[in-house]
């Protein structure tokens, strides 16, 4: 069964943390309700694409103001599809929100404990995964494309996490919308690293459909690698949505070969 629901046309929660946290902010925005044209038509929040910038911050703009997080209280990270996990707070808030050059550089996953601090990250088919931890106010966001994901960004996360002295048996983790294996091919030079990053796990998440083709489940690898990390299987929720099947909805850079816009991943807490 699927995990999220609609805030509106142009964004998604997810329902179980939507009852559980009031004061959590944890959104999705889709591709609809948004200002920009062409490839990017019509809610794309990425700066780096050569889309309007005027339009890509009122898209932001619009976004945070129907998920109750202004954007002047966001933090973005100039994503490189790497594994650096940065620690955030509140003096970072507005970094990248406008112009993409002051985002928080070479950066895949925020980490903050701060109120008030909204970490939000850009995807069109990556993995997008949000951590949350009510007592110690523990919030994480992570861009795990198939580099960063057999970087194992999930599990340094959760390293993060123990680090700052977060209790790992309360975290929560969502993984978000992103491309299935439905339309997931990948060759045998990806399928390596997954099997290196897997270590001694048994069940692999992709299947061989012809010689060196592979149909790799991303979600299913990230939840591989957050048990991997001590999690268990009741403190994970994933999507089953297909970035690239649900056209309607999401941007696809597959789908789209590479000229689309993004969607916003926002989690943090109200104060
Ligand atoms: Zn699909």
């Amino acid at each position: 069964m699927e995990i999220m629901t609609s805030i509106s046309s142009s964004a998604l929660k997810v329902e179980e943390w939507d009852k559980a946290f009031p004061s959590l902010v944890a959104a999705f925005s889709t591709k609809n309700g948004g200002c920009s044209s062409g490839d990017f038509l019509s809610l794309n929040t990425g700066l780096h694409v050569k889309d309007r910038e005027e339009d890509v911050v009122y898209n932001r703009s619009c976004l945070g103001n129907q998920i109750h997080a202004p954007l002047s209280k966001w933090v973005l990270a100039d994503q490189v599809h790497g594994s650096k996990i940065q620690h955030v707070s509140a003096g970072d808030c507005g970094r990248g929100t406008l112009k993409y050059e002051n985002a928080i550089p070479d950066t895949d996953g925020l980490w903050t404990t701060d109120l008030n601090v909204f970490l939000s990250l850009c995807y069109a088919d990556c993995v997008p995964l949000l951590f949350v931890e009510p007592t110690s106010r523990f919030v994480g966001a992570a861009h795990a494309g198939w580099k960063g994901t057999v970087q194992n960004i999930a599990g340094k996360m959760i390293l993060e996490a123990q680090n700052a002295g977060v209790d790992i048996d309360q975290l929560q983790a969502v993984i978000g919308p992103s491309i299935g294996p439905c339309c997931y091919i990948v060759d045998e030079y990806v399928i390596n690293q997954v099997n290196n990053v897997l270590a001694n796990e048994k069940q692999k998440p992709y299947q061989e459909i012809s010689d060196g083709q592979f149909r790799l489940d991303l979600k299913q690898l990230n939840k591989l690698l957050l048990l991997q990390a001590g999690l268990k299987g009741q403190q994970i929720l994933s999507s089953i949505l297909c970035t690239s099947c649900e056209d309607q909805l999401f941007f696809s850079h597959r789908r789209d070969r590479g000229k689309t816009g993004r969607m916003m991943a926002v989690i943090g807490w109200k104060g």
